[in-house]
């Protein structure tokens, strides 16, 4: 076989990658410093997975190096390299992990960044997961020397100018590890000052988890925050190591540091973020958790820390309780990891619900962002369910617009016969303000929760009761009436035979006509059965499953209104009047119209206007 020797193989990236690095050259950054933070996170990455290895697979790797990070930069020929013996890359990996976009969507959001004129920065480069690719903010070409640790594996030079291809060539190469070198760009010569380095690594890489030499002097601290005694942690600290963990420009909400020792023993530091990162009910992007034994990482994102409702936390765990080869199989299963688990649900919605009690500015930064997320809880942690509904706020249609109300405020205020904590749901608070069926709550200034969030149908109803009091949507037939309101209502024989008549009208439409108790303004309103679903429901179903039919609902009439005195009087003179039939068809669709089912229909405004027309005569 002929030995293949010095070869250049060149490649060219993906359509979307192209597209990617397109983007990152050409938009303006305002932090372009994040490049370094950046390469010394990959670094690490690439450290922890050699440690953890060596400590794994017995013989596989040498461990007589320190795992260190190597910093060189000129200044005179304003160059910069970054070199880590971590666990490198082998001829493939270079094409999967450089040559490609990592996450899925990723471009989608990019693309729409750039439609909305914003600024593609530096937060999102974390985010997204298109780290390496900050390098060519500051410089042109980039070259990556790499040997992989695995055994008889061969160095490899890579190289690209972040256009359309990279090129990858054999090289001899000693040692395992990672060099990236470059030159930079004239604007970004700054990077080869020695200050300039320090100045940044102190910004954002002090809690790297491995030493950073500059000049042979090693720049950062190394420190695993959360040994340290809780009083110990400074605020300011606390917020570096958030920011170094999470790639967040800002610093977090707040943050809770766990140290114990019984059962089960470890440490943990957990931040909650001051924004939910863009997409994240839908995309599962980010990371939570980081599992440590004994300050050696064993599991980035450990999923079975946390109940997927408390993903929103970030931050490490760290336990001597698990041994350092445990893998995703044993930790899925493991005791100790479900003590620990329940702790920490536990202990993180303690710390929420103290938010809630002293410091209701910050829980509601927090609720905006993370409830969607927090309230599917009430689904899946029966555990936990009633510290969550505790944990509940929404709009009232007593309270302002953006004021949230807990249940047990929304309890405390409640109406000495109100019988049922009372609800509503649509998409937008400024609709459910106009829904007929508000109309009698508001007379009796009887509160109303108003959900506008999607996820609340699904959880809301859920709950049946609090306090003992049942939890009720007022857009159902059986709605309780104060008791003064409670007269039976004298129903004669002429509003009978009119309803009837407006029965056989729209029997194809509804389920029933019934005369209403509830409507004070309004002429007509729409109700849904006793046993049917909320309408909104209905409406998420139906986005759901295009073959879902919602059930027939109920109109109810006012027949103190107006319009159906009128109606009532030309329905005593001519029960098959025309006008009868062409004015509540009108009622029928405006109703259908507020709830927002009313489909684009000619006839709608033909009616209106032939209406309008007899009105005029
Ligand atoms: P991310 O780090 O978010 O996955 P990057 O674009 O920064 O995205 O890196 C892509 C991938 O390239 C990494 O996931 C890793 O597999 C590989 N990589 C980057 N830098 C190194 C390095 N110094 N050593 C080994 N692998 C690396």
């Amino acid at each position: 076989m002929a030995k293949e020797k010095k070869t250049v193989h060149s490649y060219e990236y993906k359509a979307e990658m192209k597209q990617l690095l397109n983007l990152i050259i050409h938009s303006l950054y305002t932090h372009r410093e994040v490049f370094l933070r950046e390469l010394i996170s990959n670094a690490c990455d690439a450290l922890n997975k050699v440690r953890f290895a060596a400590l794994t697979q017995e013989g596989l790797v040498k461990n007589e190096e320190e795992l260190k990070i190597t910093i060189e930069v000129d200044s005179k020929n304003k160059t910069f390299s970054i070199e880590d013996n971590g666990i490198g890359m082998t001829e493939e990996d270079l094409v999967a992990n450089i040559g490609t976009v990592a996450r899925s969507g990723t471009l989608d959001f990019l693309n729409q960044i750039k439609e909305q004129g914003k600024s593609f920065d530096e937060n999102l480069i974390g985010q997204f997961g298109v780290g390496f690719y900050s390098v060519f903010m500051v410089t042109d070409e980039v070259t990556i020397e790499t040997k992989s640790y695995l055994p008889e594996s061969k160095g490899y030079l890579w190289k690209s100018s972040g256009e359309g291809t990279y090129t990858i060539e054999e090289i001899a190469k000693p040692n395992r590890g990672t060099k990236i070198s470059f030159k930079l760009k004239e604007d970004a010569a700054d990077y080869a000052q020695e200050y300039k380095v320090r100045e940044v690594i102190n910004k954002y890489s002090n809690y790297a988890e491995f030493p950073v030499y500059l000049k042979k002097e090693k720049v950062n601290q190394v420190l695993a925050l959360w040994h340290k005694p809780t009083s110990d942690i400074t605020a300011d600290e606390a917020n570096q190591f958030y920011k170094f963990l999470t790639n967040d420009n800002s610093d977090c909400l707040g943050y809770l540091h766990l140290s114990l020792e019984g059962s089960v023993n470890f440490k943990a530091l957990i931040f909650v973020p001051q924004k939910a990162p863009y997409d994240f009910l839908r995309v599962q992007n980010d990371s939570s958790l980081h599992l440590y034994s004994n300050k050696i990482l064993i599991q980035n994102d450990c999923k079975d820390l946390l109940p997927e409702y408390l993903r929103f936390v970030k931050g490490v765990v760290d336990t001597t309780d698990l041994p350092l080869n445990v893998s995703r199989e044993v930790t899925q299963n493991s005791p100790v990891m479900s003590k620990i688990s329940s702790i920490l649900v536990t202990k993180i919605l303690n710390f929420l619900s103290s938010w809630a009690d002293n410091d209701k500015d910050k829980y509601n930064t927090f609720y905006k962002n993370f409830s969607a997320l927090l309230k599917t809880g009430l689904n899946f942690d029966f555990v936990n369910r009633d510290k969550i509904i505790e944990l509940l706020r929404f709009e009232t249609s007593l309270d302002q617009p953006g004021q949230l109300v807990s249940l047990k405020e929304y309890v405390s205020t409640m109406k000495t016969d109100q019988k049922a904590i009372y609800y509503l749901s649509g998409d937008q608070r400024d609709v459910l303000e106009s829904n007929p069926n508000l109309e009698y709550f508001r007379k009796k200034n009887i509160s109303v929760f108003l959900l506008t969030d999607p996820v609340d149908v699904f959880t809301f109803p859920s709950i049946h009761e609090y306090d003992k009091k049942e939890i009720k949507s007022i857009d159902k037939a059986d709605i309780d009436l104060m008791p003064e309101d409670k007269i039976s209502l004298n129903e004669d024989n002429l509003s009978k035979s009119l309803i009837d008549t407006f029965r056989e009208i729209l029997k194809a439409d509804v389920s029933d006509v019934v005369v209403s108790k509830r409507l004070v303004d309004s002429a007509v309103t729409l109700v849904s059965g006793k046993d049917s679903m909320d309408p909104q429901m209905e409406k998420m179903m139906k986005i759901m499953n295009k073959e879902f039919t919602s059930s027939k609902r109920i109109l109810e009439v006012n027949l103190d209104h107006q319009l159906i005195k009128n109606l009532a009087a030309i329905h005593i003179a001519d029960k098959n009047s025309p006008v009868i039939g062409k004015c509540l068809r009108q009622l029928y669709e405006g109703a259908l119209f507020i709830d927002g089912n009313l489909k684009p229909n000619p006839d709608f405004v033909k009616r209106m206007t032939e209406i309008m027309v007899d009105a005029t005569k």
